[in-house]
């Protein structure tokens, strides 16, 4: 079998604005095979981007399109075919969107594979640890407390155990911060998961500081207080014995920068199988976080296909429980793939069907499509 065509596909909703929500816009990859066999795959960067690091055109042995790279290659051949898209791009690549945009053609992989020998990717992976999860609700703070609260208690009247705020008026001020705070667990009431994403706001003294006045609101974990790059931040910050786990990861697309987070201290290892290079990338630091024992959760706001693709890698980890479910309402979010993810008795299941599991509504596709 050879790979015959790579479709970058850039969606995008009219009204695109700057909140942290990354389902307004998306890139699908597509590939296409001799044998008929087609594979989805998604990029979490910034699309355009992207878009033209998989189009690009030839420049030198060094500076490839990720395209070029795969074109006419067995798409079984999954790792060596990293290694083409990873050496073919080392001028412009090895970090950042050369790396997301990889990802979306390295899961379209794994998706032709399973197709081709009817197995869910989960199984080519190494096998299903855990067949379900327990979802949490993914969503951003309020523009107030009261909205924040408004919004937990909806949450947990849909059902969820467990829910996670992030972002948006977070790092405004600290009787700001507590609030907001307050409100998300007077919310969800007491029984209820509650995790917090501080969205990068904090200096390293005040994210301390904050994760000590958080202790009364019996937060599971405490998601990316600092910057990325502040790796001795986070050594200090988890070195301070704070009352709750501390998790980070999702800017992370280097496995040996990922390894140098987790030797900082962080408990929670957060991977997003559409930015780090694909699925075979994100076990590898699936399994760095396990030899850590350290847990290990996807990171996922964007469509169905990074839903199904990080279902399939967390299924294929020792150290999992929860799921990151996005509940942004956007068409992208809800509707691009057939298959919704419905959680059931409070769990998210694994897909078994041969290779992702998931197809695209085409309707989806057609209206928001960028030309
Ligand atoms: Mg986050």
């Amino acid at each position: 079998m050879k790979i015959t065509r790579v479709e970058s596909i850039h969606l995008r909703l009219p009204d695109v604005n700057d909140r942290a929500d990354g389902s307004q816009e998306t890139l699908v990859v597509r590939l296409h095979t001799d044998d008929g066999l087609t594979g989805i795959g998604e990029v979490d960067s910034s699309s355009v981007v992207a878009k033209a690091i998989i189009d690009a055109p030839l420049s030198h042995k060094i500076a490839r399109g990720l395209a070029e790279c795969v074109l006419g290659q067995d798409p079984f051949e999954i790792e060596r075919l990293i290694h083409r898209m990873y050496e073919g791009s080392i001028f412009f690549g090895r970090h950042g969107a050369v790396i997301q945009a990889m990802s979306g053609i390295e899961i379209a992989l794994w998706d032709i594979v399973g197709k081709a020998v009817g197995r869910p990717v989960y199984q080519l992976l190494g096998g299903g640890f855990r067949k379900s999860f327990r979802p949490y609700a993914s969503i951003l703070f309020g523009d107030t407390p009261d909205q924040t609260q408004r919004i937990a208690e909806e949450l947990v009247e849909r059902g969820f155990r467990a829910v996670k705020f992030g972002w948006g008026p977070l790092g405004e001020s600290e009787a700001s911060d507590l609030a907001h705070v307050r409100a998300a667990r007077a919310g969800v009431g007491p029984d209820v998961d509650l995790m917090v994403d501080a969205g990068l706001c904090w200096d390293t003294a005040t994210a301390i500081r904050r994760a000590r006045q958080f202790e009364p609101f019996n937060l599971t974990w405490l998601e990316e207080p600092l910057h990325p790059d502040n790796v001795e931040g986070y050594a200090r910050l988890c070195d301070s014995h704070p009352p709750m786990r501390i998790a980070a990861g999702e800017e992370i697309c280097d496995i040996a920068e990922m390894r140098r987070l987790m030797d900082a201290g962080i408990d929670v290892v957060q991977v997003d199988v559409t930015r780090v290079g694909g699925l075979a990338r994100a076990k590898r630091m699936g399994w760095d976080a396990a030899e850590r024992h350290r847990l290990c959760v996807n990171h996922s706001y964007k469509t169905g296909i990074n839903i199904a693709a990080s279902l399939h890698f967390v299924a294929a980890l020792p150290n999992t429980s929860y799921f990151e479910y996005c509940v942004e309402q956007g068409p992208l979010r809800t509707s691009l793939t057939i298959q919704d993810f419905p959680i059931t008795n409070g769990r998210i299941n694994v897909p078994e069907e041969p290779g992702l599991g998931i197809e695209l509504n085409e309707e989806i596709v057609k209206k928001y499509r960028v030309p």
